[in-house]
């Protein structure tokens, strides 16, 4: 493709700017990418998409594509939940009203474990400030706070980067003075992979009805070092540091991030058979604990609410 062919494709497809790159670490970014367009309405805990032409480069080191040549003049494109600093410069409750980008927390897949390479992310991590790419114009999704009450304790456990939607509905419940509990919980392989580490340190501080526990598989907690989601259920350290059981009347507990975290339940094709995966996911644990998940085919809101990033 010539270098016309190029500019003129960028140009036709992108309609956002990156105004903002932190490097978490080499694999690990925040940035907020500001839309050529305005900003679409939309609730803490929804997603949208990113998209780059498949054209662009990709990241060294990472899982190589076998590229289709059709492919190359469209854009490959996947969905982001936005994301949330949660506190401004000044150190006071973002105002996102004041602001005309969108927050995202991406992290490298260098490696997709399948046949196929991964397709965004090792394009994406090749951006910098001022970089443009495609925004969705469309903001979507049921992982909300919907239904939440006031005084009812809220969970949020996630995976990775499966926390970025849960930082926008921590930042909702605190900007509405939420008077129930609010706890949160990252599981990542290394301390370093924590992101807002240092934000959530600062909450902690300031809002007494608010915990963030972070937990590592691969350095420094439980035996053998490892400490799971589903671990911190079981062993009741979670109603432990939640200062209360989980009672699924007043509780809302929200899981985002890895599936096997998540352990959606799947039906038999053949039997019509319910079966949890194993070993047990966070549902299967919490459904004997008498909670029950959303269906949105059904318009039912349960009082687990999750979202699966593969
Ligand atoms: C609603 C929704 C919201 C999402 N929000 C985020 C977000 O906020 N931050 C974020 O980093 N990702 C998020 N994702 C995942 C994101 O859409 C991409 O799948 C991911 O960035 C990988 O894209 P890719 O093109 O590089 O890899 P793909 O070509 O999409 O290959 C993905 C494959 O890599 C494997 N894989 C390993 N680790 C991951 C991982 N962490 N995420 C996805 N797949 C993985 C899986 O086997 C998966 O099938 C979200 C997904 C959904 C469905």
């Amino acid at each position: 493709m010539t270098s016309e062919e190029l500019s003129r494709l960028r140009d036709e497809k992108y309609n956002a700017s990156i105004v903002h790159l932190d490097r978490v670490h080499h694999d690990l970014v925040i940035m907020r990418v500001r839309p050529d367009f305005p900003r679409p309405a939309h609730k803490p805990g929804q997603y949208t998409v990113l998209g780059l032409g498949y054209w662009e480069p990709r990241h060294e080191g990472c899982q190589a594509e076998q590229l289709d040549p059709l492919f190359l003049s469209r854009l490959a494109r996947r969905s982001y939940s936005i994301s949330c600093s949660v506190l401004d410069t000044e150190g006071e409750l973002l105002e996102v009203a004041q602001t005309d980008w969108l927050e995202f927390y991406i992290v490298l897949v260098r490696n997709s474990g399948k046949a196929a390479a991964p397709v965004l992310t090792p394009r994406l991590f090749l951006l910098e400030q001022g970089s443009r790419l495609h925004l969705g114009e469309k903001i979507a999704g049921h992982y909300t706070l919907e239904g939440v009450k006031p005084d009812d304790s809220v969970i949020f456990l996630s995976t990775g980067t499966g926390e970025a939607p849960h930082n926008y509905m921590l930042l909702e419940l605190l900007r509405a003075n939420h008077r129930g509990r609010i706890l949160s919980a990252c599981c990542v392989r290394y301390k370093q992979d924590l992101g807002y580490r240092a934000i959530h340190d600062q909450l902690m501080g300031r809002y007494p009805n608010y915990t963030y526990l972070s937990l590592t598989t691969r350095e420094g907690q439980g035996p053998g070092g490892k400490v799971y989601i589903q671990d911190l259920l079981s062993s009741g350290e979670l109603e432990r540091q939640l200062g209360r059981p989980l009672d699924p009347a007043t509780t809302h507990v929200f899981l985002c991030g890895n599936p096997k975290m998540i352990g959606v339940a799947e039906k038999d094709r053949v039997t019509g058979e319910v079966r949890f995966p194993q070993p047990p996911g966070v549902i299967e644990i919490l459904t004997r604990r008498g909670f029950q998940t959303d269906v949105p085919a059904q318009k039912l809101r349960g009082n687990i609410h999750y979202e699966e990033y593969w």
